[in-house]
């Protein structure tokens, strides 16, 4: 009998747990990717995560030829689907690896009750965690809310050793299945996706690609690099976490081998380790505040008088608000699905406390526009700004947006790529164009109003709105 494979969130053959359980039982393998749209509470995936999955999926489907199988493509809801996949091929069990949304959570007990009833087992583990989240517990037995003591229980823990399948694949006759370009993952009129197919190589070798060029490169520094937008610093791997083409495991494992070798210094790694325990620790909020994603995890901020201001919105998604760095991060992330994490914190401090935005607004464009859109990380990140969130930065931490650019875009490399109106400004002014001199405007060719927008607001004076606003709710 063979044993149905169900892919999610961990669309690789290396290191995936329920993969190598399946083969290593001996059973011929009938490996299945479902596009689930309809379940409850699912949230439809954004438009450029649609595209990375379309790729990610064209990716594993031919990693899985070479070895002489077939991923079977299917749609519809997760209870009917699975159960009547998994009788029609005459499974004896279905594997699959965990996921951690309440949502999810549910339709995998559904699916696993529908299996068991029909006398079908169901084997589930954890692969795209090194914790599984409730697993790491206070001295109480509760949730931790704040990082540093999550961080440091969990580092005690043990963590699995990243495994490859050693049996050699034998492949189940699998039923037919839909075709990847019917479900129109990608965008055609109009197609936006150019630059993001210029930046990414989404799927299992991109990633471990991705994986060896940072250690190669951004790892050497990256713990006093890794918030300069203009060097390639940081990994790039969050989509190819987020779809699960390479484990945390297999990453860590390879930074902390760079370590050993003596190729890496031990405060990179160190803080490398410590940023993938972040996403961890969303991920602990996510299972334990499963509405982490709607509601204030602080809930003073309930009352927050948001000003929702449209206009204000509608010119910072389209890179438009005249601070240049909050300007260039927003073009980054339409042009490429992708913004530096140190430009993801300025430019949503800016939606939130320069032009009194709720979070929630924010947290919806990301999702739709980042390829590394992520059901915990996006929203613990939203809330963390805000200040609404767990262990969150303080509500009057108010990023001054021209000097956060001054101070991690010394030079202007960043500005100035995705923000060319600009880029004939010197270095000294680059970041604060209102305040050149009339010649050098003239020089540089800037037309302020024209050719580049005169601040939407000013920053004092939205500072002192939001210190204003959030006293009113007398956040701790
Ligand atoms: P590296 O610095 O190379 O870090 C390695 C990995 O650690 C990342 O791939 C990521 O998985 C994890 N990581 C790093 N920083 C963080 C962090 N601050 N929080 C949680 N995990 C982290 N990350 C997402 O993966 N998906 C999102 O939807 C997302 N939305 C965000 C929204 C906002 C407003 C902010 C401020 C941050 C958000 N982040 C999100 C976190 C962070 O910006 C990205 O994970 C990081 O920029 C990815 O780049 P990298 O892979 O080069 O990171």
């Amino acid at each position: 009998c063979p044993a149905l494979v169900w892919f999610r969130d961990d669309l690789r053959l290396d290191d995936n747990p329920a993969l190598n359980a399946a083969q290593a039982a001996g059973r011929p393998l009938v490996l299945v990717f479902l596009l689930d749209e309809q379940s409850d509470g699912i949230r439809a995936l954004g438009g450029a995560a649609r595209w990375w999955l379309g790729r990610s999926l064209g990716a594993l489907a031919t990693a899985i030829e070479a070895k002489g199988g077939r991923l079977i493509l299917r749609r519809g809801r997760a209870i009917e689907t699975i159960p009547d996949l998994a009788r029609s091929i005459g499974a004896e069990a279905v594997y699959w690896n965990r996921r951690y949304g309440a949502a999810e959570i549910a339709i995998d007990k559904a699916v696993k009750s529908a299996l068991t009833t029909g006398g079908i087992a169901v084997e589930s583990f954890g692969g795209n965690l090194l914790h599984e989240p409730w697993t790491i517990e206070t001295q109480s037995g509760g949730p931790f809310r704040v990082f540093t003591p999550f961080f440091r229980r969990a580092v005690t823990q043990a963590v699995r050793a990243p495994a490859r399948a050693t049996s050699p694949w034998l492949f189940g006759s699998p039923p037919e299945g839909e075709r990847l370009e019917g479900w129109k993952l990608e965008p055609s009129q109009p197609d936006w996706a150019d630059g993001m197919r210029r930046a990414w190589t989404p799927g299992e070798e991109g990633a471990l690609k991705a994986l060896a060029a940072f250690i190669d490169g951004g790892l050497n520094g990256y713990a006093d690099q890794r918030d300069r937008p203009d060097l390639t610093s940081t990994s790039r791997l969050s989509p190819h976490l987020r779809f699960g083409e390479i484990s945390p495991h297999r990453a860590l494992v390879a930074v902390r081998h760079a370590e050993t070798d003596g190729s890496a210094a031990p405060r990179d790694v160190a803080k490398f380790v410590s940023e993938v325990y972040w996403r961890e620790f969303s991920y602990h909020l996510l299972f334990h505040f499963p509405d982490i994603g709607r509601a204030n995890f602080n809930d003073r901020f309930d009352a927050f008088e948001w000003a929702d201001d449209e206009a204000l919105l509608r010119a910072w998604r389209r890179g438009l608000t005249g601070y240049p760095l909050v300007d260039a991060g927003m073009r980054q992330l339409w042009q490429t699905g992708w913004m530096h994490n140190r430009v993801r914190m300025v430019a949503a401090s800016f939606l939130i406390k320069h032009g009194l935005t709720d979070w929630r607004r924010g947290e919806e464009w990301f999702w739709d526009t980042l390829v590394d859109a992520d059901p915990a990380n996006n929203p613990a990140s939203w809330q963390w700004v805000a200040g609404s969130g767990a262990d969150a930065a303080p509500y009057f931490r108010v990023f001054n947006p021209v000097a956060q650019g001054e101070k991690f875009d010394p030079d202007g490399h960043y500005v100035r790529h995705f923000v060319p109106e600009l880029a004939g400004l010197p270095s000294s002014i680059l970041h604060k164009p209102w305040e050149a001199p009339p010649a050098v405007l003239l020089q540089a060719g800037v037309v302020l109003g024209e050719t580049y927008p005169r601040p939407i607001v000013d920053h004092a004076w939205a500072r002192q709105r939001a210190l204003d606003r959030f006293q009113r709710i007398r956040v701790q």
